[in-house]
């Protein structure tokens, strides 16, 4: 019979919790990471803002700003903003870039509610921000919920006016109310994905009437109250990126606090992944390393701060000028992991899945040979090579992981920023973080897989 189990272990893949074998000091070092996590998340709510702290944590690491011309060598850390939405960090290799780079690329966007350029107005002696949401969201999750503001007002003389209402606990937080169940009789027999209007999704923001006789009273209060905190009038939220994302504090989650429930994990659990393991490379890798931080996945990567922009080409080509290298050769030697989060597989919507192929909860950092949708339309498929030689850098660096598809085939489906990386010459694996709830306003992610996917962004990164 003892044979029998040894042939079985030998032949079989088998995986196990990752709790089973995880030792006191690494539940140590793993506890450690997603408490710094979970404070840089609290904090970065947009991309923006995402940018904002991570530049602030990069510089104290030792990284400085890329000026075009700047001579790099081995060892040299540099980072650079793309408009203050998108961000890339490279540690220059001992290696020329036409051998390629070591690139990961996470996104620091997230579903949320934006406010429309001409935003506010009254109805009823109740003032209301008009919104446009912004990614996949299920817009009955955005009712009756608690709400913060955040973003950037541009005056017509360029500067720029930060906001952020509703993160300090003394400020206000703002809502979109949603049906009484006493009167919902209409709204309770509708489709789920029809029973709130996208035009609905108005935000309150106040009821006192400015003290006159004239029309728009509150309207006019609430706009009082912005031209004096911030100096701005109703023109300028024309030029303005105003975000209501929701209130809720980043938070442990589960009596034994084994989750972290927050809004945004997708995808800044896997960005801030990446940013710490590329802080984490204290001398020089092999081939330079290469952070992305993007902008635009969740509406498809297009646009200047998109994965889809050449602002990747522009860095990568200085990278690539600096000691001679043709950018073509470099990409074609290039690997990428797209750091993104998965669906991890749901007990209570276990119809969705098919659960041999179905990330699990504390099983490590899910990859992705593919994602897309009916018959891998709008995947890329990553090459069983880069497949295989992730197998090997992640087993050689203790690094649990497991293979993941999104789904039952059919289901749906999804995309992350891989298949423009992919499209650029440049092999690409995505690999991220299973997620519960993805893109709901409180998304629950498990520490465990948080701190294997940043394990395997070291260890891509540090592999020779
Ligand atoms: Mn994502
Ligand atoms: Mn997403």
């Amino acid at each position: 019979m003892e044979e029998k189990k040894d042939y079985r272990a030998e032949l079989f893949y088998e995986q196990k919790n990752g709790y089973d074998t995880l030792t006191d000091e690494r539940r140590a070092e793993l506890e450690n990471y997603c408490e710094e996590y979970k404070r840089w998340l609290d904090i970065s709510r947009t991309e923006r803002e995402c940018v904002r702290n991570a530049i602030e944590l990069a510089e104290a690491e030792g990284f400085t700003a890329y000026v075009p011309g700047m001579q790099l060598k081995a060892g040299d850390r540099v980072y650079y903003s793309n408009r203050g939405k998108a961000l890339l960090l490279a540690v220059i290799g001992a290696k020329p870039m036409s051998d390629g780079a070591v690139i990961a690329a996470a996104h620091i966007d997230s579903p949320r509610l934006d406010l429309k350029q001409l935003p506010l107005y009254e109805d009823n002696e109740l003032a209301f921000f008009k919104t446009h949401y912004y990614g996949g969201i299920k817009k009955y999750q955005w009712t009756a919920i608690p709400l913060e503001l955040h973003g950037a007002v541009v005056t017509k003389d360029g500067e720029t006016i930060d906001i952020v209402i509703g993160r300090d606990k003394s400020d206000p937080v703002l809502t979109v109310s949603d049906l009484l169940p006493h009167l919902s009789g209409d709204q309770m027999s509708k489709k789920l994905g029809e029973a709130i209007k996208a035009e609905a999704l108005n935000i309150m923001v106040g009821s006192v009437p400015y003290a006159d006789e004239g029309s728009d009273r509150v309207k006019l209060a609430v706009m009082s109250i912005l031209n004096s905190s911030y100096g701005i009038t109703e023109a300028d939220l024309i030029s303005a990126e105003l975000f209501a994302v929701p209130a809720f504090d980043v938070r442990d989650l589960g009596l034994d606090r084994s989750f972290i429930g927050a809004y945004g994990h997708d995808d800044r659990v896997c960005a801030y992944a990446e940013l710490r393991a590329i802080m984490d490379l204290k001398e020089a890798p092999a081939r330079t390393a290469v952070c992305i931080l993007a902008d635009k996945e969740e509406t498809g990567s297009d646009g200047v701060s998109g994965m889809k922009s050449e602002a990747f080409e522009w860095f990568m080509s200085k990278l690539c000028a600096s000691d001679g290298s043709g950018l073509l050769d470099c990409f074609a030697n290039s690997i990428c992991i797209s750091a993104d989060v998965t669906a991890a597989f749901d007990p209570n919507y276990p119809d969705v899945s098919e659960k041999r192929n179905a990330a699990k909860l504390n099983y490590g950092v899910g990859l992705h040979k593919f994602t897309g949708s009916r018959g891998k339309s709008g995947t890329n498929d990553a090459p069983a090579e880069l497949v295989a030689y992730m197998r090997r850098v992640l087993d050689e660096n203790g690094v649990q992981w497991q293979m993941c598809e999104l789904g039952k085939v059919d289901q749906g489906g999804g995309g992350t920023v891989a298949m423009f990386m992919g499209n650029r010459n440049i092999d690409t694996i995505d690999a991220g973080v299973p997620v519960i709830s993805m893109h709901a306003p409180y998304e629950v992610v498990s520490k465990y897989d948080c701190y294997m996917t940043y394990l395997c962004m070291k260890a891509v990164y540090g592999d020779k």
